[in-house]
């Protein structure tokens, strides 16, 4: 399997190199050349496999440049009942007729960032070893990426993270989790601005190609298209527990931000697995739903990107997003750039409400949106308990709201369970009133000693800063 860059770059790369790179060197995505198909048969076989070979069932379709043998054991270690919590792994419940929530918040970090984040640390470890080579990581996080990203990779040979996150914009059970963290091989910098501001850091760092060669810089964001192909797993793992044993279609509803989660239920729908809708459900920060409903992506200045109380999507420019737009504009790399480069640039806007692209996302991709708000939220969070004696993070209450907007009589409707409530307790609190369990392991963290340094959203600030603790 070759991968190509969203943005026509001629070169094609093998997996393991990209890998441990962010951006495609002209600023696009990587994509597999083609989505390798699945059929019935397949399908069939794959039914009754335990979470990790299914893992490395899908990944093998994907991944040539590791051996099959290494690459089942490195599944084998990373999808455990001990680090996931059940046999299932992603266990499925149902809520209400028709209505279900895939749980893929119990690993470490209590996020589904978890899924990808803990086979990323597995196959980096195995590939710099491979390599004989390091890497420094710089992410951005909103909350539970950075955590996930320091569960996976603290302690871990040949790596080093460099985490940026919003000054004062996580919870403090979100901070407390990253910044409890002593592990040399972890540096958390809070960056005075929001999170698109540590996303614009990050993307000018992996730019600048010789920083980025001088200083081994690699990127575990949601570009990163390892993990995107690792939360494709779930996505069969939930048909397969939704359906017994037919192939009727499934929808999916996803808590959206980067839209990231929701861009592999698009690679699985694009392998052949029957997914009727992939509801994207934004906050009000709601650029994505915007696109689904009207055609039109109007990417928001940072300064107005609200601060809401489901964090992890206040996000105003999806940076998977162009991955989408790429399969929609029928794989045309010009057209591509037309649209993110050349007006993004200048306007971030496009206008495709006119273009027959636009009926297509709904059409031909599946694609449906909602938008909630606050109010919508804590309504949500109240009514789950009330009526399913069942505590839901607000991320995932937006999902469930979204979902029962665009529910399709006999199919059914799978919620993805993006995080665990006490990651969000002040919102829990708001609307019941009382705090949610939190798990043994987790007690008294906020009174942990810190350790994060505070910068300027300023790209040399964070370059320097790297420099200094790269020896
Ligand atoms: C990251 C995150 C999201 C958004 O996921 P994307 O892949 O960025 O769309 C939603 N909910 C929670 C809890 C998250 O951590």
């Amino acid at each position: 399997m070759n991968y190509l860059s969203t943005r026509g770059h001629p070169d094609r790369k093998r997996f393991c190199e990209i890998l441990l790179e962010g951006l495609a060197p002209d600023g696009g995505l990587y994509l597999p050349e083609h989505y390798p198909q699945v059929d019935t048969a397949t399908l069939a076989k794959w039914r009754d496999l335990p979470y990790a070979e299914l893992a490395f069932e899908i990944l093998s379709l994907y991944i040539d440049d590791i051996p099959p043998a290494d690459l089942k054991a490195i599944c084998a270690k990373t999808y455990t009942p001990e680090v996931f919590g059940s046999e299932e792994i992603v266990p499925l419940r149902e809520l209400e007729d028709g209505v279900y929530l895939e749980a893929l918040s119990n690993g470490p970090t209590l996020a589904f960032k978890d899924m990808a984040m803990q086979l990323l640390g597995n196959l980096f470890e195995y590939e710099l070893a491979r390599r004989g080579a390091e890497l420094n990581i710089l992410g951005a996080t909103s909350g539970d990426t950075g955590s996930a990203a320091e569960y996976a990779m603290r302690g871990k040979k040949g790596v080093r993270v460099f985490m940026t996150s919003p000054d004062g914009r996580m919870s403090p059970f979100q901070q407390a989790q990253m910044f409890s963290l002593q592990d040399e091989n972890i540096h958390n910098i809070a960056i005075t601005g929001v999170f698109d501001d540590c996303q614009d850091i990050v993307k000018a760092v992996s730019n600048d190609l010789g920083f980025k060669r001088k200083y081994r810089i690699g990127t575990v964001n949601s570009i990163n298209w390892a993990r995107l192909l690792a939360q494709v797993v779930y996505y069969f793992a939930g048909y397969f527990q939704a359906t017994a044993g037919n192939d009727k279609p499934v929808s999916f509803t996803v808590p959206s931000g980067n839209f990231g989660n929701v861009c592999a239920g698009h690679v699985a729908r694009m392998m052949g697995l029957p997914i009727h809708t992939l509801v994207v459900a934004t906050n009000e920060n709601d650029v994505l739903d915007e696109f689904f409903r009207t055609g039109i992506y109007r990417v928001r200045a940072a300064a107005d990107t609200h601060e809401t109380s489901s964090p992890s999507m206040d996000i105003s420019k999806a940076s998977n997003f162009e991955r989408f737009v790429f399969d929609l504009v029928g794989r045309d790399a010009a057209r591509l750039r037309s649209l993110f480069v050349d007006d993004l640039s200048g306007q971030a806007r496009f206008d495709l409400s006119a273009a027959p692209e636009f009926k297509q996302a709904a059409e031909r991709f599946g694609f449906r949106s909602s938008r909630s708000t606050h109010a919508d939220r804590l309504a949500t969070i109240r009514d789950t308990e009330k009526r399913f004696a069942t505590l839901v993070d607000p991320h995932t209450a937006d999902g469930l709201k979204a979902a029962r907007e665009h529910l399709t009589p006999g199919v059914p409707m799978v919620v993805l369970e993006t995080a665990l409530p006490i990651k969000f307790a002040a919102t829990l609190v708001e609307a019941l009133g009382h705090e949610p369990a939190r798990p043994a392991r987790f007690e008294g963290i906020e009174a942990l000693p810190k350790r994060v340094v505070k910068l300027p959203a300023d790209v040399e600030a964070v370059k320097a800063y790297i420099a200094q603790n790269c020896d």
